[in-house]
């Protein structure tokens, strides 16, 4: 399979509706997230389009617990011997492998459409065991290095991870770039999820991945500013005086 480079080392593995990413750095492999369930093949297949094998593959680490990010990782740990890593407050879901907590589609109609469509609270997975819980500012030594942001409101386990050597931020499902930046189809709770949206408004780096959409290669802090970084809340309610 070919794989879909985004900078240099980084590389998109389409795991159905969700993305993955797949990190090569000082000849060590890393993966962000683990897609839908049966997507293993995918994963596999873009290791070899490096030249690389599946033992390679030294790292798994989690934005969140979430079926379309954790759907095929036990099947990729056992191909592979991966560590994997996930913030405390999901990994008994991910270990249990379901129910999730519920989510409350994202505001407009296709949140409500999309949110019905693909989540399923009470859906179950084969259970992931999880190495390393995931702190909250900490630098993870891999790959040069990964810092660990909490984003809760979509998840409340859910983090963002901006890897230094490409200042890239995986924004995991904080929002989409599917018609531009973008909700998930849901929150937990969405005032988390709108001070997570500003929280990585603030941050700086140039290359954006997202669970869902396309990446933005260049200047992507500066997409962030422009969507969030101000409070929606102080704006005017333009629409309901239309
Ligand atoms: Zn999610
Ligand atoms: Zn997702």
């Amino acid at each position: 399979m070919a794989v879909k480079r985004v900078i240099e080392g980084v590389y998109v593995v389409p795991m159905g509706f969700a993305n993955a990413f797949l990190i090569e750095s000082n000849g060590e492999l890393t993966l962000i997230d683990a897609g839908f369930p049966g997507k293993e093949a995918a994963v596999f297949g873009a290791i070899r389009g490096l030249d690389r094998s599946p033992d390679q593959l030294k790292h798994l680490l989690f934005t969140h617990g979430h079926p379309d990010h954790i759907g095929s990782a036990a099947a990729i740990v056992r191909g592979t011997g991966a560590r994997t890593y996930m913030h405390p407050l999901d990994i008994p879901i991910a270990e249990s492998g379901g129910p999730f907590r519920p989510m409350t589609p994202a505001p407009g109609l296709l949140g409500r459409v999309l949110c019905n469509l693909l989540f399923h609270p009470d859906e179950r997975l084969d259970p992931v065991a999880i190495d390393q819980p995931l702190t909250p500012g900490e630098t993870l030594p891999i790959a040069g290095g990964f810092e660990v942001i909490h984003v809760p409101g979509h998840c409340a386990g859910q983090v963002a991870l901006l890897w230094r050597p490409g200042r890239m931020l995986f924004a995991a499902d904080v929002c989409t770039n599917i018609m531009g930046l973008g909700d998930p189809v849901g929150f937990e709770s969405l005032h988390e999820g709108r001070a997570s949206q500003r929280k990585l408004a603030t941050l700086s780096f140039d290359v954006a991945g997202f669970g869902h959409g396309k990446p933005i290669a260049r200047n992507a802090s500066s997409h962030f500013r422009n969507k969030y970084g101000k409070n929606p809340e102080d704006l005017p309610q333009q629409r309901s005086a239309a």
